[in-house]
């Protein structure tokens, strides 16, 4: 893409109610824009990396053998009272009527619709285990949407529900669940923790969280020193000093709750009456799972995360390119011929890159500069007046590291460095 055609609004500015570094950066580099409380426009830049980390997501569940659907985001609120979820969800569940006086919601999770959906077509255990998920907008009134991407009112989650004839396969699925989240969070190179959680009001066995870690994080976690425990201090007391898998020592630190696992039982089923004929000729409850990922929150999370003074530093595998090729002077003949063919070659290779090829008086080399550092493209290849020379600039966006390299070879010690 050529940043001389594309919609990206960058500013110095920060803007007035935000205040959390995530929120600011993700404003001021023209990821999102702000249309009401919690409510946010997704820009181009914003709109690419959403849908490459919902790609991640979406690859890492296939692999894992789940199935993507597509519900409606309007329910019929019928469904909710199957379960009583209509009365106690109170008004974070937003409810309106359509020119019939039809009850509807917009969903804030998807439980009884994908048990509505489930029940329906699976009637014997030998259709059975079955994990059903979608990508998709929920909203939820919340009492103080804040901090942009983190706390909105509608945001984007993976939302998976898993179908099993007993416990032991449920708890199978859970396991490759945390595993399958393990491998999302690696691939998108996050630093991030699984800690047991509160079921809380759902009920169920048991549940994990996946934490983002961040000092700006609204959630305190207990994490050992010595091994992968951890908890949240909803679950284990904050007075709690020895870790209660290995005997290591317990300290506190900060998480944000990117992901949540839980072993729900038959707690949607059974009101629901969603049954399947088991190997004795019995009808039973399906024994279920639910599994969510906050796919908007992690842009936030990643940016919390990896940031500078400067800007953005988006992981390789988030960024919305991987290279912005900076042409310092885009009406020199010579620098933007040298530009475009290293952008072809880059781009022939399958690399996302980003021509800077902004010419306009205002848009001086600095300018592309500052643009890059807020933006956060994992790196940049200046071309200026040493190209003459056969010499370009590349920089390390993580650190701002700066060495040169010839144009002989290029392409190739730049895929060396992508590597
Ligand atoms: P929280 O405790 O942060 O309010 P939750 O426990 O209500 O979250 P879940 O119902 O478990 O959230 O939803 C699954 C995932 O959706 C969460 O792990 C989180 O990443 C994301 N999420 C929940 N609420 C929001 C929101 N208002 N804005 C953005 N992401 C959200
Ligand atoms: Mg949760």
């Amino acid at each position: 893409m050529r940043f001389s055609r594309m919609l990206i609004p960058t500013t110095k500015e920060t803007p007035n109610d935000a205040v959390l570094t995530s929120h600011i950066l993700l404003l001021r580099a023209g990821f999102i824009q702000s249309i009401g409380s919690g409510l946010y426009n997704f820009l181009p830049l914003g709109k690419i990396t959403l849908d490459k980390v919902r790609q991640i997501v979406k690859e890492e569940l296939d692999k894992a053998g789940c199935n993507e659907v597509h519900l409606p985001i309007v329910t019929p609120i019928t469904l909710w009272e199957e379960t009583g979820r209509a009365d106690k969800f109170g008004k974070e569940l937003l409810r309106f009527k359509d020119r019939h006086e039809n009850n509807f919601v917009l969903s804030p999770t998807n439980e009884e619709a994908m048990v509505n959906l489930v029940r329906q077509t699976v009637k014997s255990y030998k259709q059975l285990p079955l994990n059903v998920y979608q990508i998709n907008w929920k909203f939820r009134d919340e009492v103080r949407p804040r901090f942009g991407l983190m706390r909105g009112r509608e945001f984007l989650m993976k939302d998976a529900y898993s179908f099993h004839a007993t416990t032991e396969d449920m708890e199978r699925e859970f396991a490759l669940m945390e595993e399958t989240y393990k491998k999302i969070f690696t691939r998108l190179g996050l630093a991030f923790r699984v800690v047991e959680a509160d079921s809380g009001a759902i009920g169920g066995a048991g549940s994990k969280e996946f934490m983002v870690l961040a000092d700006s994080g609204e959630d305190t976690i207990m994490v050992c020193d010595a091994c992968d425990f951890g908890a949240n201090v909803e679950v284990l007391s904050e007075d709690e000093k020895v870790c209660p898998k290995c005997g290591g020592g317990l300290s506190q630190t900060k998480g944000i709750e990117a992901g949540h696992i839980f072993q729900l039982g038959t707690v949607y089923s059974e009101p629901m009456k969603a049954e399947f004929l088991d190997e004795d000729q019995k009808l039973k409850p399906f024994v279920m799972g639910t599994y969510g990922i906050g796919v908007s929150r992690l842009l936030a999370g990643i940016i919390e995360q990896n940031h500078d003074e400067n800007g953005c530093v988006w992981t390789k595998e988030s960024a919305p390119f991987l290279v912005d090729i900076i042409v310092a002077k885009a009406k020199n003949e010579e620098q933007m011929a040298a530009a475009e063919k290293l952008y072809a070659e880059l781009q022939s290779k399958g690399v996302d890159v980003l021509l800077d090829d902004r010419a306009d008086k205002k848009t001086g080399f600095g300018v592309k500069i500052k643009d890059f550092e807020l933006i956060g493209i994992p790196y940049a290849v200046v071309i200026g007046n040493d190209v003459s020379e056969g010499k370009v600039e590349f920089i390390t966006r993580d650190g701002l590291q700066k060495e040169s390299l010839s144009t002989e070879n290029l392409v190739e010690q730049i895929l060396e460095k992508l590597a």
